[in-house]
């Protein structure tokens, strides 16, 4: 049961919040909740004017802000942490309906947020000071002024504070800007932030594809952080070029797991899949092409198809459920895409079935490919769905190679008994986040980003802040 409330929101109505006002629209639109394709609540999608003034609105606070006392800072975003703790209920509620995602899994993103909050409050900023007999050098780090974050269907919540809380750590104002599939988590949370923040520090305008394009336009936006595909992201960073904004890029990926020869395959093979399947596969950093060492290949695969077998899907609700549904009708047609390529070229369909069952709501059983070729779309391309291929392997360097092999470098992970021998394997991947006997799990204390086309920059973790700020180096000679 979540704490005692102090304040009365209500989860049924949305707003964009401009200046610390909440705000409707002539123009709105609604989610669907894809376990039931039941059209969700309405909300106002935000105008070219809304935007403005939102940018405005955050121009004018930032001084302030930025002004204020870091630790009076931290103590505002811990009063927002205590807020979520009261409200967890019925934001979980919310997350289940616009996304689909099991209760118990919507429940650890709405914990999440705390959790990231708290661990950024535990930061500072660094500093640096050279000293020699003629100068001091004192390298400090000062905040960019008004921030957008473009978030993603697949985590609405934790991916926007994931932006929300560096950003006014270190001294920031930011407008986040969720998915038109997702709105409502992002919406309500801007407008409980309202409690706590000053007006314009922290803002949400919703709104379509159109909508972020102006955000990375807007001349007095400084930075975008941006979480989303690969072509958006492109579209994004050529966008914000035209006022040489700052753009953190935290794109799609195609992360391989590499299984070594001397893994205990009853414990490690239920772990594999579930890095593959987590979230229905619609996570950046799921596994998406897994490479089994030959001489354990069957059984391996076999205690997969055995494991596999046992996900339950369907319903947010029902508590024996692993996995909900995809979350829009788009991702939905683009996964089965992957399902009639692989049927359709006769590929050997180890769990699952080509056909997907008719449903009301966007569900797919999880699947698994055995031993497509190199140059299929399952092993080409991000599906972004529960279906994943596996291929043997039996020289490290071939599959190292094999692994490396592709324009993203996301995460990846090594999986294997000898863990010095497996770190050693993770060394030689060429992505951001290398995982040794786990699946991918990021966390707020690691930096997180992409090599290749999964991105540029990163965010959390330490590293992260200086995303959001600017090195303001003060030489002072020596009289
Ligand atoms: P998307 O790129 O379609 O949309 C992401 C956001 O960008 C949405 O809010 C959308 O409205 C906005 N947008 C669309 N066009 C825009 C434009 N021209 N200018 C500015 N904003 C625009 O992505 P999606 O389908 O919502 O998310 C799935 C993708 O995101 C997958 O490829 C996945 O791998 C990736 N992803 C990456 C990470 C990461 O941290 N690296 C995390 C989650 C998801």
């Amino acid at each position: 049961m979540s704490p005692s409330k102090t304040l009365s929101i209500d989860f049924e109505k949305f707003y964009n919040i401009i200046d610390g006002k909440q705000r409707g629209s002539d123009k709105i639109h609604h989610g669907i909740n894809p376990a039931t394709g039941q059209e969700l609540w309405d909300v106002p999608i935000a105008s070219e004017q809304d935007l403005n003034d939102a940018v405005a609105a955050g121009k004018k606070a930032f001084p302030a802000w930025r002004d204020t006392p870091i630790e009076k800072r931290k103590e505002l975003l811990m009063k927002f942490v205590d807020l979520v703790g009261q409200y967890s209920d019925e934001l979980t509620t919310l997350l289940c309906k616009e996304s689909g995602k099991p209760r118990k899994f919507a429940a650890i993103e709405v914990a999440g947020v705390g959790g990231f909050v708290a661990y950024h409050c535990s930061l500072d900023i660094p500093t640096e000071t050279y000293e020699d007999d003629e100068k001091t050098i004192y390298t400090e780090y000062t905040p960019l002024g008004v921030c957008g974050g473009i978030v993603p269907w697949n985590f609405p919540l934790i991916l926007s504070v994931g932006k929300v809380a560096p950003a006014l750590l270190t001294g920031n104002a930011i407008i986040i800007k969720p998915s038109p599939f997702t709105p409502y988590t992002g919406l309500k949370m801007v407008e409980l932030m309202q409690e706590v923040f000053p007006a314009g520090v922290v803002q949400v305008v919703g709104g379509n594809n159109e909508l972020g394009a102006q955000l990375c336009l807007h001349p007095d936006v400084a930075k975008i952080s941006f979480t989303g595909s690969i072509a958006t992201g492109k579209k994004v960073m050529e966008a914000s070029a035209k006022t040489l904004k700052r753009v953190t890029l935290e794109l799609g990926g195609n992360d391989a797991s590499i299984i070594l020869p001397d893994v205990d395959i009853k414990k490690v093979a239920p772990e594999v899949v579930m890095g593959a399947f987590q979230n229905s596969g619609q996570v950046c950093v799921a596994t998406k092409r897994i490479y089994i060492h030959e001489s354990i290949y069957k059984d391996f695969l076999q205690e997969m198809v055995n494991f596999t077998k046992t996900i339950k899907v369907g319903n947010p609700d029902d508590g024996d459920n692993l996995l909900g549904p995809i979350q829009n009708s788009m991702q939905y047609e683009k996964v089965k895409g992957f399902f009639a390529d692989s049927k359709a070229k006769g590929y050997k369909f180890a769990a699952g079935e080509p056909d997907i069952a008719a449903s009301k709501g966007f569900f797919i059983q999880p699947t698994i490919i055995d031993n497509p070729p190199n140059d299929s779309r399952i092993i080409a391309e991000e599906p972004f769905g529960p279906i994943v291929p596996t291929q043997p392997w039996s020289d490290i360097d071939e599959v190292v190679a094999r692994a490396n092999n592709t324009n993203t470098g996301l995460g990846a992970c090594v999986w294997g008994k000898d863990v010095e021998k497996a770190a050693k394997v993770a060394r030689r991947l060429e992505a951001g986040s290398v995982f040794v006997n786990s699946w991918e799990k990021p966390t707020p204390q690691a930096t997180f980003g992409g090599h290749k086309e999964s991105g540029i920059g990163g965010e959390w973790g330490k590293t992260g802040l200086l995303a959001f700020m600017n090195a303001h180096v003060i030489h002072v000679y020596k009289s």
